[in-house]
């Protein structure tokens, strides 16, 4: 029986995406092979890349002035890859410290250059996202980097919280929000993202970073390890090594869906409209409550507790016996968090609502 599955990553796929692969296991488009076994240097496989490459490019509307780079190694790989790539001419840079992922990305590159941390939220446990201006940035900063989305802690950045960089590049962790709502990729610099989060399964991540910066070799440290050089990749249209095959295959067919789908305008409305039903019911709830500040809210992960840890383990326990699964928080935060990433059906977050209602009454 397939459950709802509400974890924050590793995290559900679309299902017709999983039918699609699964009926192409054994043989992809006549080969007789799957595409886990072929040669990434074959024709085929090189189709699959540049249609990825594509589909992304045509649901973010990316410029041809952006590589659209498949790596391996993590959202957190490329905490050490940005400073490496970037810090070459000016050995500054300026971090939005907004959560655990964020407090990372900072802590990662203090190994390479004078960081500072223009912000933080963690007088608050990183329960909103902190109000800067351009006077927040050091104007000399070589980039300005934020996680546009805290899968932790339930916050975002929204319009009225993006940092007015100036001509700062910016730089955003987006492993947690790509694709779940209209971004204007012109804004940034570097956008960058592990896949397990709105995807495909973990492997392959996604950087998206503007030639020039790329293309400029006095950017780059100069101890950079070739791997982790853009450049690297970005001359080799991803495939420098052996790249995340499988990973890039389902992330292909993920972006033929979501484009059938409506792409990311039609994605965003239903996202809006699936944490809508879910915090309209928290914010009226005499149980369920969340800490996090109301126009700071993301709409991908969404924290919540009863105020009470027991309490909260019998829901999670119980909501797991209803088909409601991996709903327990994380241990930063405690109590529950249901990420509901672009692939979770807007009648899991109907399911889940209806549960935490019953819940309710019986826990009075
Ligand atoms: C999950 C996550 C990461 C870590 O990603 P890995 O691919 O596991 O390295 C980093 N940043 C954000 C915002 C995340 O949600």
């Amino acid at each position: 029986m397939r459950v709802y599955n509400f974890s924050a990553g590793p995290s559900i796929l679309p299902e017709e995406v999983l039918r699609q692969v699964q009926s192409e296991m054994l043989d992809y488009g006549g080969t007789g092979m799957s595409v886990t076994e072929m040669s990434h240097r074959g024709k085929t496989f090189v189709e699959i890349n540049d249609e990825a490459e594509a589909g992304l490019r045509e649901l973010m509307n990316i410029g041809d002035d952006y590589y659209v780079l498949f790596l391996q190694g993590g959202a957190s790989m490329q905490f050490e890859a940005i400073p490496l790539n970037m810090l070459g001419k000016n050995n500054k840079a300026d971090y939005l410290v907004t959560g655990n992922f964020a407090q990372k990305a900072y802590k990662e590159g203090q190994k390479y250059g004078d960081l500072k941390a223009a912000a933080s939220s963690k007088d608050a446990n990183f329960t909103y996202i902190p109000k800067t201006t351009r006077e927040s940035f050091r104007p000399d900063a070589a980039y300005v980097h934020i996680a546009q989305n805290n899968t932790i802690f339930g916050t975002r950045f929204t319009a009225a919280t993006m940092p007015d960089v100036g001509d700062i590049p910016l730089v955003s962790d987006m492993s947690s929000n790509i694709l779940s709502e209209v971004m204007d990729v012109n804004k940034y610099a570097v956008i960058y993202a592990g896949a397990q989060k709105n995807i495909a399964p973990a492997g392959v991540t996604v950087v998206i970073a503007k030639k020039s910066i790329v293309d400029d070799p006095a950017n780059c440290l100069p101890y950079c390890p070739t791997m982790l050089k853009w450049k690297t990749q970005a001359d080799e249209k991803s495939l420098y090594n052996t790249p995340p095959c499988f990973s890039i295959y389902v992330a292909n067919l993920v972006f033929k869906y979501l484009k059938a789908f409506g792409g990311v305008t039609a994605m965003q409305k239903q996202n809006e409209y699936k944490a809508g039903l879910l915090y309209d019911f928290l914010d009226q709830s005499k149980l369920f409550k969340t800490a996090v500040n109301k126009v700071d809210r993301s709409i991908m992960n969404i924290p919540f507790v009863t105020g009470d840890e027991e309490l909260d383990n019998k829901f999670v326990k119980e909501a797991s016996k209803n088909a409601l699964v991996t709903l327990k928080g994380h241990k930063l935060v405690g109590g529950m968090r249901a990420s509901i990433y672009n692939a979770m059906p807007v009648d899991g977050v109907k399911a889940l609502v209806e549960f935490m209602k019953k819940f309710e009454c019986e826990n009075k």
